[in-house]
């Protein structure tokens, strides 16, 4: 998945503190990343590639430390700063140019971790822009300084980062694996039933009331996976197999999905393990069968 980067490590822990020249910067607008590319695949920028001294002077000044990966620290700049413009400039080197980027860049990039650093950074760059007012009063938040957080400096309101909580569910009856298709979105591939918690609710009770919502159907004896922070919709990810539970028959929400129905390991298609959904669909298809009674996936449970 893409926050598997072993033997790397993340560290999140909060810091303030000033960038060097060579660590990497995020500099983000919308859904777009300023990166360099030259006749490889897009890589990430660092604070020299802002060439001009003036400018640099200003992104370091208002630059945020982020997390490290290891010993290699990232830092985010704030997107008033215009520097998509720089797009078509040489980098420090000369060996490449600046270009701008969509997200989805980060979703197969190599090496993985830095796929992984770049849309956790978007993650918190899209919670710093959303939250530059208070929902209480009105007034300009501040970024907290003893934690990631933005701050109203009148009325007291504290915001964290946005973290939606969000089950997907591998619903096996026997030899086969219940997948579905979304209605909505760009996203049309067969995947898992998935949905967000909602307030009130255990991670089971979103897996029980998602899974009759969207398929009408009843499961059972349910068995934890893994979870997964999925940045590319500020979500975490929280998997569960679970067993049917009484009649097979599917009945879609067509509000929801397009299409949903049962397949037997040979009719599962290939898909890469980056989300938990797929690290769970390849799961089954390699034949890991869950043993809803014993609560675990072949005694391997949290090693594949
Ligand atoms: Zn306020």
């Amino acid at each position: 998945m893409i926050q598997d980067i072993a033997p790397r490590q993340y560290h999140n822990e909060f810091a303030v503190k000033e960038p060097g020249l060579r660590d990497f910067l995020l500099y983000f607008e919308g859904n777009q990343v300023l990166m360099r590319k030259g006749d490889g695949a897009p890589s990430m920028i660092t604070f020299e590639d802002v060439q001009d001294p003036e400018l640099r002077r200003q992104v370091i000044r208002q630059a945020e430390y982020l997390f490290c990966i290891d010993d290699i620290s990232y830092y985010s700049a704030r997107d008033t700063l215009g520097l998509m413009q720089l797009a078509g400039s040489r980098t420090a080197d000369g060996k490449d140019e600046l270009c701008i980027c969509d997200l989805s860049i980060f979703r197969n990039m190599d090496p993985q971790f830095m796929g992984f650093a770049g849309i956790t950074a978007s993650q918190i760059y899209r919670f710093r822009k959303s939250r530059k007012f208070c929902g209480k009063c009105g007034h300009r938040m501040e970024y907290g300084t003893v934690e990631r957080s933005m701050c109203c400096p009148v009325c007291g309101n504290v915001e964290y980062p946005k973290i939606s909580p969000a089950v997907t569910v591998a619903v096996v009856h026997g030899d086969r694996l219940l997948m579905a298709k979304s209605a909505a979105g760009s996203f049309r591939q067969f995947a898992l039933i998935a949905g967000y918690v909602e307030v009130g609710e255990t991670f089971e009770q979103t897996v029980h009331r998602e899974v009759m919502e969207e398929v009408g159907l009843k499961v059972k004896n349910l068995i934890y996976y893994k979870s997964q922070p999925w940045a590319f919709s500020d979500t975490e990810m929280i998997g569960f197999f679970a067993e049917l539970d009484g009649e097979d028959q599917v009945t879609i929400q067509e509000s929801e999905l397009s299409e949903a129905r049962w397949f037997t390991r040979e009719e599962i298609g290939d898909y890469p393990s980056i989300s938990l959904t797929y690290e769970m669909v390849n799961l089954f298809k390699a034949g890991k069968n869950p043993d809803f009674h014993r609560k675990e996936i072949s005694g391997e449970i949290g090693t594949v």
